[in-house]
């Protein structure tokens, strides 16, 4: 069937899963946005074009999406072995913002850079002389991997999580008890909080997806973005972490490396199949897009894209 047919029926049949559904209420500047939206963008491994349906445009914020880049870019800044020593590779189980088992483990180490701790902690290993050149490095990545020069921090939502971040401050203060953290912990947590909020669409996503699952290589330039080895590691634990307390069900019956967002945006990267982004901000209560999972699920049946 014609590609662009087929994602207009998966559209059709997420949409309605929408109203089961609400945004994340927690961020305040989440909260205002329309829950009706939903969107998907399929980018080609052959040549990057990429096909819509939906809501494909609007910019929101990555949230935990950018968690897989802000590793790939630590892993590039200190090495593979440095960074796991500050987080481990285990799923949790728990919900992506606990902090229940952070304070029983006896190397302190966060369980995996998917959850905020991790992620949290993946963040303090980010280089740079300053916020802001921390700052730029993410952002300069983030429009690398998506191929999108347009992506940047949405310093109005970066404002409304800094207000708000209680337990992420809660976090970062507990790992820096337990000598995780190195420096200053509120410059570390301001740059957690403006990689949650680098704002980009569905097609963005839809092309940082392909780069993952294309090996690591860029589908236009040819160009090799991310080592082979650390894109087996960050597609490894996106099936095992990357879907929240809800990963092990969404391997089982969906089975693509992906990774949500509390923002509503969800990528699957089905290895050497294609890379797809979905975006719809009505979430269910684990975090995870509601119209948007049901999307992935239509697309891995009938394209047969589950891995297992
Ligand atoms: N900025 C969000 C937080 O720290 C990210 C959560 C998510 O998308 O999972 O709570």
């Amino acid at each position: 069937m014609n590609q662009q047919l087929l994602l207009q029926e998966a559209l059709s049949y997420g949409r309605p899963f929408t109203r089961y559904g609400k945004p994340a209420g927690y961020i305040p500047e989440l909260a205002k946005i329309d829950p009706n939206r939903l969107g998907v963008a399929i980018c080609s491994l052959e040549d990057g074009s990429i096909i819509t349906a939906g809501e494909c445009d609007a910019y929101f914020t990555m949230q935990s999406i950018a968690k897989v880049m802000s590793l790939i870019l630590a892993i590039e800044h200190n090495g593979f072995e440095y960074v796991f020593t500050k987080v481990g590779m285990e799923p949790t189980g728990d919900a992506f913002n606990s902090m229940v088992r952070l304070d029983q483990l006896t190397d302190n180490k966060p369980f995996n850079p998917m959850i905020n701790a991790g992620a949290i902690a993946v963040a303090s290993c980010i280089r740079g002389s300053c916020l802001a050149e921390r700052q730029q490095a993410c952002v300069d990545f983030a429009r690398l991997l998506t191929g999108n020069p347009e992506v940047d921090i949405d310093f109005s939502v970066f404002r409304s999580e800094k207000a708000t971040g209680y337990k992420n401050r809660a976090i970062i203060n507990l790992m820096k008890s337990n000598g995780i953290i190195d420096g200053e912990v509120e410059e570390h947590l301001d740059l957690y909080f403006s990689i949650c909020s680098i704002s980009a669409n569905c097609k963005d996503l839809s092309y940082f997806a392909a780069v993952l699952a294309n090996n690591g290589v860029d589908p236009r330039s040819g160009r090799e973005l991310v080592p082979l080895r650390v894109v087996k590691l960050v597609r490894s634990l996106m099936v095992t972490c990357g879907m929240y307390d809800y990963s092990g069900e969404f391997a089982a019956t969906v089975g693509m490396p992906s990774k949500s967002g509390v923002g509503g945006g969800i990528i699957s990267a089905p290895i050497g199949k294609c890379g797809i982004g979905v975006y719809g901000p009505a979430l269910d209560v684990k975090g995870n897009s509601v119209g948007g999972l049901k999307v992935l699920e239509y697309l891995s049946d009938k394209m047969g894209l589950n891995m297992f």
